[in-house]
């Protein structure tokens, strides 16, 4: 049987402080989020830097489509102007984004949001993010933490009788790289974990037409300090396989 091919989009950005290659424009992704699509049985491509004219035809090769983390989204995807705190963001790379996973979408195609994927996911839906945590006056805990992926930082507490719930055990100790938020949830998705702040650290698909889960946290750096993070990856590959029937 041939592998399910999983898409995973990139960022934009000029290769600095390396030997050689200074200067130059790339297309990354996390090695850590390919190694855990593989690790779960897909074969992982990263989608470079393209038109989104192309995002149709991209979609049209994959089984399922991977949304990674990085920088901020552009506040006018969802009708602000920045404000004080929103950090750096690239409405190139977000359009690029958003034509993917529209068309991911309209194809019916199994979604994984990381951390910014999330954010992008709840925006698409018509939801909207807290441009920096600050203007939430209810954060008490520390949300970007300045120790390494591996390390946990705070709990996740997981919403009863979601699929969420399948996966991780309530009050999982997670990773935290956002000074972001969710604020209002978008169109036929639910919250289904939350910090102990409140503040929203995951949410999923209730539309049977969008097949999509997505969590605030990096569990692709999160596997080695704890294994049942890899579950969010076998999750996603198993809906990918349940998709292709
Ligand atoms: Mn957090």
């Amino acid at each position: 049987m041939k592998k399910p091919l999983i898409g995973i989009t990139s960022g934009d950005r000029y290769l600095y402080q390396t030997d050689n290659y200074s200067g130059v424009r790339v297309s990354y992704s996390m090695a850590q989020v390919s190694e855990a699509i593989s690790q779960a049985g897909g074969l992982p491509v990263i989608i470079p830097v393209h038109d989104p004219v192309q995002s149709a035809a991209y979609i049209d090769h994959l089984d399922g489509l991977v949304l990674q983390g990085g920088a901020d989204i552009s506040p006018q995807f969802y009708d602000q102007e920045p404000t004080e705190k929103i950090q750096r963001f690239d409405p190139r790379r977000d359009k690029r984004e958003i034509a993917l996973l529209r068309a991911a979408i309209d194809r019916q195609l199994p979604i994984l949001g990381l951390c910014r994927g999330m954010q992008l996911a709840n925006i698409v839906r018509g939801g909207s993010l807290f441009q920096d945590l600050s203007d939430r006056p209810e954060t008490t805990i520390a949300h970007v933490q300045l120790s390494d992926g591996d390390v946990p930082s705070h709990r996740i507490y997981v919403k009863e009788d979601s699929r969420l719930s399948e996966l991780l055990p309530n009050q999982t100790m997670i990773n935290s790289y956002h000074h972001q938020a969710i604020d209002q949830v978008g169109e036929g998705l639910v919250v289904s974990g939350w910090a102990e702040d409140g503040v929203i650290e995951a949410i999923e698909s209730v539309d049977p037409d969008f097949n999509f889960l997505g969590v605030q946290y990096h569990p692709e750096q999160a596997i080695d300090y704890n294994p049942v993070h890899f579950l969010i990856f076998r999750d996603f590959l198993d809906r990918v396989h349940t998709n292709q029937l």
